[in-house]
């Protein structure tokens, strides 16, 4: 086998075998490592081109290269683009007949194959891997491999029999002394699951590369809303034919049922959940790809199979349950790579139906194992055992379910129901306390001033990627927002800020509570007031504010530990706060029906904000809004009876004529203008500068 990661030799392979003109971000760096013999594990995002990096590798390396895969229909397509591509390519899966797998295996034996794709039940079977070990391997690639964690929520029990089984797999060739290397592929994995996959699969070494989370084009909102006003508040954004097509998620049938019939009134949409027949379901998901539906309110089935790279919106119309499954929606939107922007919607109330969910998702063990009580070694009819389980039919069908996929249960093509092993309880509880503690990991996300874009970056591992703020989330550029509604502070919220600004100067950090206490605020500003404030000296740049918890009479508390930034330490008493306090969400929007204007705006930090440039020279057309704001001015002035100044500056009428605002909170962005002269003004001036 001779082994030749030469950057030229890659690259030909690449246009010869797979007619590709380049490689994507990171390919070359991983077919290089893979090539060397190096096991690696690849995590990136779905349509990231993962295959590629097992792929390409494998015809460097020659022989056969295994593939193990958890899903027949993966399997399938992979399988069928290999051959198209004139490889020699065979699988051996529960869907195909016996002699089909017997010639697979022939093939196999022969050395005829390029590629063997296999389930990992496969290993399963008395004497499969053994026949498996009669050849050296080019590589073992598993794909989609967070199955073999039991943190993930697909965990796949077969999965874990891969680690007993890869040293015998991977081999040791007599001439070389080189084994086959492992490659570990999967679109999402945490850190933990990272750790989680390289330990169980035995990895030695191994080269991580953690990639391409970070996506340019998508500004991400997260807004507190009530639910009776999500449906309302849905309809008017997508209102906007810009903000189409949309996907909008929504947290059960009925919601999606609701919220579709809704948005049908001002645009073609259409509903899309597992409670409807699969005929109308494919029409949906047809119609929508072909452009013919705008707007899909999905659960989370939908989406699997989409690949329309126009979505400009996609809405969670309540709180997901992982960051991982919100992260690989929210990436649907602007696969084209035109700015496109995703809003999550929350409240208190979305965390009382997760409960519920959770409850119903994962039953208490005292039901599997009711069930695993009655189960013996001889086949058994499912309805025999829910008699005896005495459970009720959901609970019942649910135990089960659980319970087979941790092993503790076989159940065969005919609805009968074997023991299995012993080991589910383990695995169960462990997932079960798992999937608390990523929808807690939500709540964090959603309740953080961090960049959005940044936090599920890092979320993702990757460190290196995560320094960088995204410019574009509601956090980053609270001015740019659609539907979040920011008001500037007020004089005396001001003040509260520049002393804990002073609180903090001489201290590492301080506990959020303790630094309210300190500065005698308890009693004269609400929690959540003050909560607010603290947000928006964060999001100005100015203190930063981490999770922390401790431990006090066996129990765990949260606290936000706050820190000034060094621009924050710059602060002094005379620098001018201009902060963004969130209020509400934006009822009307999209003055000019568009999208908000695209004009970058730095963020809000001290001293700094834009709108207080005032500019020495307008251009003709802002000279002609100006005349025309002064002429409305003179007539207000008359009108209350005050001197022209009271009603707007001379400063801020020509900050006004050359930021011409579309909306109120491009209005609040001018210095002179706060919120009571918007709610008296702010009408007027927006219908002046909407005349063009
Ligand atoms: P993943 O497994 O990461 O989700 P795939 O490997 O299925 O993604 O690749 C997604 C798509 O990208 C496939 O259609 C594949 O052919 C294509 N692709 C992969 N690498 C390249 C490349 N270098 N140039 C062009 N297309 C590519
Ligand atoms: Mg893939």
């Amino acid at each position: 086998m001779t082994v030749t990661a030469n950057s030229s030799v890659l690259t030909g392979l690449l246009h010869s075998i797979f007619g590709f003109a380049q490689f994507r971000a990171n390919q070359e760096e991983v077919c290089r490592a893979a090539v060397e013999g190096r096991d690696l594990l690849l995590v990136m995002p779905t349509g990231a081109g993962k295959s590629l990096c097992y792929q390409l590798p494998a015809i460097a390396r020659g022989g056969t290269a295994l593939v193990i895969s958890p899903l027949i229909a993966l399997m399938e397509d992979q399988a069928a683009k290999l051959s198209a591509l004139g490889l020699r390519v065979a699988r051996i899966h529960s869907g195909l007949q016996r002699e089909q797998a017997r010639q697979a295996c022939i093939e196999y034996l022969r050395g005829d194959l390029q590629f063997l794709f296999i389930a990992p039940e496969r290993l399963r079977v008395p004497g499969f891997p053994e026949m498996l070990a009669k050849k050296t391997l080019a590589l073992i690639a598993i794909d989609e491999a967070h199955c073999i964690s039991q943190w993930g929520h697909d965990f796949r029990p077969d999965y874990r029999m891969l680690g007993q089984h890869l040293p015998r797999l991977r081999g040791t060739n007599a001439q070389t002394q080189e084994c086959a290397p492992v490659l570990a592929l999967t679109a999402t994995a945490t850190p933990a699951v990272q750790q989680d996959i390289i330990a169980q699969l035995g990895m030695v070494r191994p080269a991580r590369f953690i990639h391409g989370f970070r996506r340019e084009n998508l500004g991400i909102e997260v807004v507190e809303i009530p639910v009776p006003d999500r449906a309302r508040t849905i309809s008017n954004l997508l209102a906007a034919a810009e903000r189409r097509p949309a996907i909008v998620y929504a947290t059960s049938r009925k919601q999606s049922e609701t919220l579709a019939e809704e948005l049908s009134r001002t645009m073609r949409a259409a509903a899309y959940h597992a409670g409807l027949d699969s005929d109308t379901r494919e029409h949906v998901q047809r119609a929508f790809q072909a452009g013919q539906l705008e707007g899909v309110v999905a659960t989370i089935a939908f989406g699997m199979g989409i690949d329309k790279a126009n979505i400009r919106t996609v809405i969670h119309a309540g709180l997901p349950g992982t960051l991982e499954g919100y992260y690989q929606e929210i990436g649907r939107a602007g696969r084209d790579g035109a700015p496109s922007r995703t809003y999550l919607m929350h409240s208190y109330a979305d965390q009382r139906t997760h409960d519920f969910f959770l409850n119903r998702d994962y039953p208490p063990v005292e039901q599997l194992n009711a069930i695993f009580q009655v189960l013996a070694d001889e086949p058994q009819p499912v309805e025999e055992l829910r008699a005896l389980a005495k459970l009720e039919e959901e609970e019942f069908a649910k135990a089960l379910e659980k319970l087979e996929i941790h092993g503790g249960a076989r159940v065969d093509f005919g609805g009968h129901v074997t023991r299995g092993g012993t080991g589910w309880k383990k695995t169960y509880v462990v997932q079960a306390q798992h999937r608390v503690q990523q929808f807690e990991k939500v709540l964090r996300y959603v309740a953080s001033s961090e960049c959005r874009m940044t936090a599920l970056v890092r979320h993702f591992g990757d460190e290196e990627d995560a320094a960088r703020p995204c410019e574009r989330c509601d956090v980053c550029d609270p001015a740019g927002a659609v539907l979040k509604q920011f008001r500037r502070a007020t004089h005396a919220e001001r003040q509260i800020a520049q002393r804990i600004v002073d609180e903090l100067r001489p201290v590492e950090y301080k506990a959020s509570g303790t630094l309210q206490r300190n500065l005698d605020l308890v009693g004269r500003i609400s929690r959540d007031e003050y909560e607010a404030l603290l947000d928006a000296l964060a999001r100005a740049g100015l203190i930063t504010l981490e999770e922390a918890e401790y431990e006090k009479d066996g129990e765990v508390r949260r606290f936000r530990k706050v820190r000034l930034t060094p621009a924050g330490l710059e602060v002094r008493p005379a620098t001018p706060l201009a902060l963004l306090i969130a209020h509400g969400v934006v009822e009307e929007f999209g003055a000019r029906g568009g999208l908000p204007v695209p004009v970058k705006r730095t963020r809000a930090v001290a001293g700094k904000k834009n709108a207080e440039v005032v500019p020495s020279k307008l251009t003709g057309e802002q000279e002609v809004l100006a005349a025309r704001l002064k002429e409305w001015r003179s007539a207000e002035a008359r009108r209350l009876g005050v001197p022209a100044y009271v009603v707007f500056h001379d400063r801020t009428l020509m900050a006004l004529a050359a930021a011409r605002p579309a909306n109120v909170r491009q209005l609040l962005e001018i210095d002179g203008v706060g919120p009571a002269k918007v709610e008296k003004f702010g009408e007027a001036i927006l219908s002046l500068c909407a005349i063009q």
